[in-house]
């Protein structure tokens, strides 16, 4: 129950039983429910990280070490905590990668500000600080990057195989030989303008299926697609596939209720079902007549239509997703058709080979070797489920991870070197801005450590003395790419080590994990009102979540 006074008349306008937290007890709540949520993915970073085991209502098992996959399975219901959450999501979506550290960054900013709420520092001051220093940190990382361009495949695959690091998914070899699967692909679809690149991610399909083992993972030239032959009297197997893409149905339109037609006797049964036959016919023949050898449909195609098909030897696929069909004509050059009658050999597209193969048990249609596809498939294999989808988890990190740094062309040093050297530099600007802003700037140095010093508990070193003597090796002119070799358990030069990272992965962490805090932090009067799902009474449990160290 919420009241105002004013002239000494009371007035009511929360309705009774509405959950309210006011200035001060909002902004307490807030920074630790934002601090509990990233305390829960913090044990996960880095090569020594723990993995997560989330188990649904239902018994679905995921486990994971991915930052946004946990975070979104958690199914939080906490608005503060849901704001942390989204942090993962657009991390994960801008650049694949770095989700953990973006949110474990965010915690700290906010545990940080927490203490100088403390000292009677102003959230408008600190809001203002850590934008400051983020744009300083934006600066700093810019020139203390390391240019790289597409043909450097070494270091590429350094940036692979670190994004792939912390996660379970077998051996150093079983890594090496992902990277480079993803490196192809990324190559393959990779699209040059003067000097500029752009991956479009969409178009490297990931597709998955249990059984075999992960070295069994391919990369395809071209389209895997989940479907199988329509009608089995057609070829399994097309060499030098002339492919037609059909958004029409090979069907006869179903006649409506209100138009139905009488049919009186025997013989115009016959005449009625002859004609559809003859329809039918006259679709597969304009498919014929293109020299379509292939044909994928995005609709239905009827059992005539298919024994047609079958007898001109041509191999339908029908029912197809759209984003399948995009993929195909990326991958293959052909057009997709909306009408049978613009249908001509000009619409088709190209793959040395159209074949369909059992895969543990179930059909798939491979269409490869397509010249120069700008669209292709990676296709996972491994033991167990599990497997198969936390590899899928990676490898989207990696390519995330390589599209970043090609487009960007740049990347830095990991193991938490980065992160020491950005903060070092954002002390002495600290001093430079004096004022309220200046404790907010040093807050947020201290708040990208979080990385190095949760890199360097998880090798089970001590956290205080690892950052103690990284900052002094930062210090001098020869260690300026110090780090944690996370193997063993020691500091040592992350460039001479090949610990590489997107510059842009590092970038865009820096933007989320500071507008969330800034955004967590204006905050000063939670009600919880009716409306949308998720609010309401159960949206904010007083109190929070958890506590702060
Ligand atoms: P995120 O979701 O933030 O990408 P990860 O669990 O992938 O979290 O961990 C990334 C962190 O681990 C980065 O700071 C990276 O520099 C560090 N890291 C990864 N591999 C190594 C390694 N071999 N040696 C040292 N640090 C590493
Ligand atoms: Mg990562």
């Amino acid at each position: 129950m919420a009241e105002n006074q004013l002239g000494g008349q009371q007035y009511l306008i929360l309705p009774e039983g509405a959950n309210r937290l006011i200035g001060k007890e909002a902004q307490r709540t807030n920074i630790a429910v934002g601090y509990a949520v990233s305390s829960i993915v913090r044990t996960t970073l880095g090569p020594k990280g723990m993995d997560k085991m989330l188990v649904s209502e239902l018994g679905d098992i995921v486990i994971t070490n991915d930052g946004a996959t946990i975070l979104e399975e958690m199914n939080v219901e906490h608005p503060v905590a849901k704001i942390m959450v989204e942090i993962a999501k657009t991390q994960d979506k801008e650049v694949g990668d770095g989700t953990t550290s973006a949110v474990i960054i965010a915690g700290d900013l906010l545990k940080n500000a927490g203490n100088l709420l403390d000292q009677g520092i102003p959230p408008a001051s600190i809001i203002k600080g850590y934008e400051m220093a983020r744009d300083r940190a934006l600066e700093v990382l810019s020139s203390y990057s390391t240019n790289v361009n597409i043909d450097e495949e070494d270091k590429l695959l350094r940036v692979a195989m670190i994004s792939m690091g912390s996660k379970n998914i077998g051996g150093d070899h079983t890594k090496k030989h992902l990277a480079s699967l993803s490196l192809q692909a990324i190559k393959q679809v990779a699209e040059k303008t003067g000097n500029k690149v752009s991956i479009d991610r969409d178009f490297i399909k990931l597709e998955k299926k249990e059984g075999g083992s992960l070295e069994d993972t391919s990369f395809i030239n071209g389209v895997l697609i989940d479907k199988e032959v329509a009608h089995p009297g057609m070829p399994k197997t097309v060499k030098n596939a002339n492919i037609a893409l059909l958004d029409v149905a090979l069907e006869i339109e179903k006649t409506e209720t209100d138009a139905r037609i009488e049919i009186t006797s025997p013989e115009q049964m016959q005449a009625f079902l002859e004609q559809e036959e003859k329809m039918l016919k006259g679709m597969v023949d304009k498919i014929a007549k293109s020299k379509a050898n292939v044909v994928f449909v995005q609709k239905g195609i009827d059992d005539v239509a298919q024994h047609y098909l079958a007898k001109n030897s041509i191999v339908a696929v029908r029912r197809v997703k759209k984003s399948d069909m995009e993929k195909l004509a990326k991958a293959t050059g052909a057009r997709l058709v909306t009408s049978l009658d613009d249908l001509s050999d000009l619409d088709l597209g190209y793959a040395g080979l159209v074949e369909e193969r059992k895969i543990s048990g179930e059909q798939m249609i491979f269409v490869e070797k397509c010249r120069d596809p700008k669209s292709v498939t990676i296709f996972i294999r491994g033991g167990t489920k599990q497997m198969v989808d936390e590899v899928e988890r990676a490898l989207t990190d990696v390519m995330g991870a390589l599209a970043s740094t090609i487009e960007e062309g740049k990347y830095v040093t990991g193991g938490g070197s980065t992160e020491i050297e950005v903060a070092l530099k954002l002390r002495d600007y600290a001093t430079d801005v004096g004022g309220r802003e200046q404790l907010a700037i040093q807050a947020f140095a201290d708040s990208l450590e979080v990385v190095p010093k949760s890199l360097a508990e998880s090798s089970g070193m001590d956290p205080i003395d690892t950052l103690v003597q990284l900052r002094s090796k930062h210090k001098g002119k020869e260690g300026k790419s110090y780090g944690i070799d996370v193997y063993k358990n020691t500091t040592a030069d992350m460039d001479k080590q090949g610990i590489f990272e997107p510059l842009k992965v590092k970038e865009q962490a820096l933007y989320s994990a500071t507008d969330a805090a800034a955004s967590i932090l204006r905050i000063d009067d939670m009600i919880s009102s009716k409306g949308r799902a998720g609010a309401g009474a159960g949206g904010m449990p007083p109190g929070g979540m958890g506590g702060m160290e």
